[in-house]
Parts: C-alpha cells; sequence; structure tokens
C-alpha cells in the first residue's frame, strides 16, 4: 500500500462525515435543515415566476445564489461568479442573449488542480398561458443541494477541488452545461468527475436514483459504499436503451458525458408535476428532500476521498459506448 493510501486510509475513521452517528458528527448538521427548505420555497415561489432564462424571475434567483455564494466566500473563475453565454434553443429557435451560469469553487486540500464540478440548473419554464411553473422539484430542488453542498464542502474542506455550478438555460436545451464543456474555467482534463442534481424533492417512496453507472460502472460500488446507512434508498438505472427511458442526455450531465467525463446524476422518478403548474413547493415532500440531500453530500465526499481510483479507472476501463 503505497503511503499516501496508507495515510488515508488510517485518516478514515476521523472523518467528520459518517451516516452511522459518532460523537463528531452530533456537533455538525451536515445540512442545515430550514435553510434549505428556505431556498427550495423560495427560488420556486410566484415571485419569481418560474425562472425561465433572461426574465426578471431568473435575475432574481441569480442575485440570491450569488449572495450564499458571497457569504460562504468561495472562490470565483474572473471577476465574477457570472458567467454570460448566448444560446439558440434547437427545438423551438428561441433565442436568448446573456444567459447566465453562476460558477465558484471551492480549493482542494490535497490535489488542488484536480476537480469534480457539482452541478444544478436554477432555470426553469416561466410563464406559459398565464400559468406560472414554480420548477420546485425541477429544479429548485438541485439549486438548494448546490447550495447546501457547498455550504458543507466550506466547513469541510475536501481534498479535490470542488466546482459548484448553477447552470442557466437547461429548460432550453441544456444551454449552460453545453457553453460550459466548451468554454470551460479550468481544462476539461482536471475534471475527473460530474454530480449532478435535478428533481430530488419530490418522492414519497423514498427512493433517489443515482444514474451514469451503466456507462461508469466503476462508480457503482463506490456509490453503494457511501449510501450504505444512507436515510434514502438509492437506486440505480435510467441510463441505457435496457430501461423504459435514458436519462443520460436528459439534464446538464449529457454534456460532460459527451466529453468522456464521468457522471453520476441524482433524480427522481418522473411524476405527475413534471413540466407542470403544479411542481409547486407544496407538492414537495421536505423530509425526502432534506434526506436526499444528505445522502448526496456524502457521495460526493466519498468520491472525493476516492478520485484517484475514479482517475484511473475512467482512464483505463472500457467504458460502454452510449
Ligand atoms: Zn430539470
Amino acid at each position: 500500500m503505497p503511503l499516501k493510501s496508507l495515510l488515508k486510509f488510517l485518516l478514515l475513521p476521523l472523518l467528520l462525515f459518517s451516516f452511522s452517528c459518532t460523537p463528531d458528527t452530533a456537533t455538525y448538521d451536515v445540512v442545515d435543515r430550514n435553510q434549505l427548505l428556505d431556498d427550495l420555497q423560495y427560488l420556486s415561489s410566484d415571485e419569481l415566476e418560474g425562472r425561465k432564462t433572461g426574465t426578471e424571475g431568473s435575475r432574481m434567483a441569480q442575485e440570491y445564489i450569488i449572495e450564499r455564494f458571497n457569504t460562504l466566500g468561495l472562490g470565483m473563475f474572473g471577476e465574477s461568479y457570472k458567467h454570460l453565454f448566448d444560446h439558440t434553443n434547437q427545438r423551438t429557435g428561441e433565442e436568448f442573449i446573456d444567459a447566465v451560469n453562476l460558477i465558484a469553487y471551492i480549493e482542494g486540500s490535497d490535489q488542488p488542480e484536480r476537480y469534480i464540478v457539482v452541478t444544478a440548473h436554477y432555470d426553469h419554464l416561466g410563464v406559459q398561458d398565464g400559468e406560472i411553473y414554480n420548477g420546485a422539484d425541477d429544479n429548485a430542488s438541485g439549486t438548494g443541494g448546490l447550495m447546501a453542498a457547498a455550504r458543507y464542502f466550506t466547513d469541510n474542506q475536501p481534498q479535490n477541488s470542488i466546482i459548484f455550478i448553477a447552470f442557466d438555460a437547461e429548460e432550453q436545451g441544456l444551454g449552460g452545461a453545453w457553453h460550459f464543456v466548451e468554454n470551460p474555467v479550468v481544462p476539461l482534463d482536471q475534471i475527473v468527475l460530474n454530480v449532478n442534481m435535478d428533481m430530488i424533492s419530490n418522492n414519497f417512496e423514498n427512493e433517489l436514483y443515482a444514474v451514469g453507472t451503466y456507462h461508469y460502472p466503476f462508480l457503482k460500488p463506490l456509490i453503494e459504499e457511501y449510501t450504505a446507512g444512507a436515510p434514502v434508498d438509492v437506486l440505480f438505472g435510467f441510463d441505457s436503451d435496457e430501461w423504459d427511458q435514458d436519462w443520460t442526455m436528459a439534464s446538464d450531465h449529457g454534456p460532460f458525458h459527451q466529453k468522456g467525463i464521468p457522471f453520476v446524476y441524482f433524480g427522481v422518478e418522473d411524476h405527475p408535476h413534471y413540466h407542470a403548474p403544479t411542481d409547486t413547493f407544496e407538492n414537495t415532500n421536505p423530509e425526502f428532500y432534506i434526506d436526499a440531500v444528505i445522502t448526496i453530500i456524502g457521495v460526493i465526499e466519498g468520491l472525493d476521498l476516492r478520485l484517484n481510483e475514479v482517475e484511473e479507472a475512467s482512464q483505463t476501463e472500457q467504458v460502454p459506448s452510449e
């Protein structure tokens, strides 16, 4: 066993985070529950009018997220967390000028030049035929999860650097994610993993899907290990044509996958409120949401510790094609 691995092995029992409650964890809440629910409620409120790209509601959402990034003291690439881009929805032809990705980072203690990119889109569908599409589950929930993860890793420094991105224009054809992988803020070959959250609050069976291990099978045992005692049941699937739906390109992890970057996407099974005006805060499951976010943070922390393995496996293992 190389010295470095040995050291990590010895350090494992000292980790602050664990699902089994050790005295260390009792003093620190992995998630600030009130904050998380406040975030979900505010971002999906009528005031923000569905956060469609380019709207006043989108701008208000940006302000809210930027304020949190500032408060946490997260690093920025360049002068601002805001990274502007133009985007055309290929399906509708609608054009968006100055759409906004919000990008922040926390430096790793051990391998600061190696990155995990944690993502969630903050945009939604806006107002259609006079009805507000609040997008609580899709994806105020993931955006809240993103901010909760940023808080956690601010207090518990990761070994590798973590980039946090609130993407815009996901609903317009993964616009923000495509822009990012074509114009990355760090070299793409230094990004080892994408963890994407999209729809993580609306489930009443206590089931959260981890999608992507069909393409990157080496991630599965690691995710299983780090969710073994998790408060939600983590299921695998929806990532090949063996399923009635294949979510490989269904959200912002898709462009990362297209660039050969391993991903794990966390989301719930489709529900009647998906892309409907009834996707509201009231229709989410707050307890499940909190537990899902705790679970996802646990996976990110575990994969950060084992990123050597992830990197090696992604370079050597045969990955099934799309
Ligand atoms: Zn979404």
